[in-house]
């Protein structure tokens, strides 16, 4: 059987899709990151002090989750610590 085709997606080496820098996400007006773990644990942590090339998906082999143990965790913008300030004045300076 033919496979379906599938969209190209940049991954690391061990097949994990590549995610977007911090800078990226900065750039975004987002301040921090979520990261969960399979067992359902989730941290939310600061990304001010991440440098701008690092992409979320680089720092997720590097965290042990404190409930199960298991390394490997998936990292997210945190959208809801994102600087809503940014957006409203952006507007005002619309005007
Ligand atoms: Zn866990």
């Amino acid at each position: 059987m033919p496979r379906p085709p599938r969209r190209y997606t940049p991954t690391h080496a061990d097949g994990r899709p590549l995610k977007i820098t911090f800078g990226e996400m900065r750039e975004m007006g987002l301040r921090g990151v979520l990261v969960y773990c399979h067992c359902g644990r989730q941290v939310a942590l600061g990304a001010d002090r991440r440098p701008d090339e690092v992409r979320l998906s680089d720092i997720e082999p590097r965290f042990v989750c404190q409930g199960c143990g298991n390394r490997g965790a998936e990292v997210r913008p945190d959208f809801k610590r994102g600087d809503l300030r940014l957006a409203i004045r952006g507007y005002r300076n619309t005007r």
